[in-house]
């Protein structure tokens, strides 16, 4: 099993903090949560393969190294998007492949409802966008759609996990990498992460 990691650094603690703060106001939700999910990123993707490229610049030939991997980002719908363009601007050649789950408020377990993946060719490396690693079932689901989609190498990206979500996903993909920047600690008894930040698609879409 791989291990599970969570950012250590004075800017997430501080964005973390910040944003879990119900007072927050959505354009901090937005701001913070772009901003963190690019450390995660630039964390996630230290082993991606580079290809050398010679590079002139205005002096000089030189040597240079460009990502030579096909990157693919999946945000889960919809809390996935905040953290999607953020991420494009570290690299703007990642493809953007939606996946569309939601949990069933009843049963907790996800329900898929929009996946167009089998229309693309798969990519080298994908990674899972969603600030909230809660029940698990939802990242489960969505790794195993990027498996049978045909993915060798998948990475999960959240901002908070909860313990339970965690185990449900590392025993389900125990080849999975998992970066997250707060590991939280409990679910309740609806789902959601405590102490967390609250229902992160309404805090960053459409809560009141
Ligand atoms: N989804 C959310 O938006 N928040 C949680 O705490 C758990 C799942």
């Amino acid at each position: 099993m791989k291990p599970v990691t969570v950012l250590q650094h004075p800017l997430v603690q501080n964005f973390l903090a910040e944003i879990r703060d119900a007072q927050a106001s959505r354009a901090t939700v937005r701001h913070h949560l772009r901003a963190l999910a690019i450390l995660l990123f630039s964390e996630a993707t230290r082993d991606l393969p580079t290809a050398s490229a010679r590079v002139t610049t205005p002096l000089a030939e030189t040597d240079g190294a460009c990502v030579s991997a096909a990157v693919g980002l999946v945000p889960i719908l919809r809390a996935g998007l905040g953290m999607v363009d953020g991420i494009l601007e570290m690299l703007p050649a990642a493809k953007v492949y939606h996946l569309g789950i939601f949990r069933d408020e009843q049963t907790l377990e996800p329900v898929e409802y929009y996946n167009k993946l089998g229309q693309h060719t798969p990519v080298d490396v994908a990674f899972i966008l969603d600030p909230m690693l809660a029940t698990g079932g939802s990242a489960v689901a969505a790794v195993t759609r990027l498996k049978s989609w045909g993915v060798k190498q998948i990475k999960f990206l959240g901002i908070f996990a909860a313990p339970e979500g965690v185990q449900k996903l590392t025993a389900a993909h125990p080849d999975l990498e998992i970066y997250v920047c707060a590991m939280d600690q409990k679910l309740n008894n609806r789902g959601y992460i405590v102490p967390g930040f609250g229902d992160a698609g309404d805090r960053q879409f459409s809560g009141d």
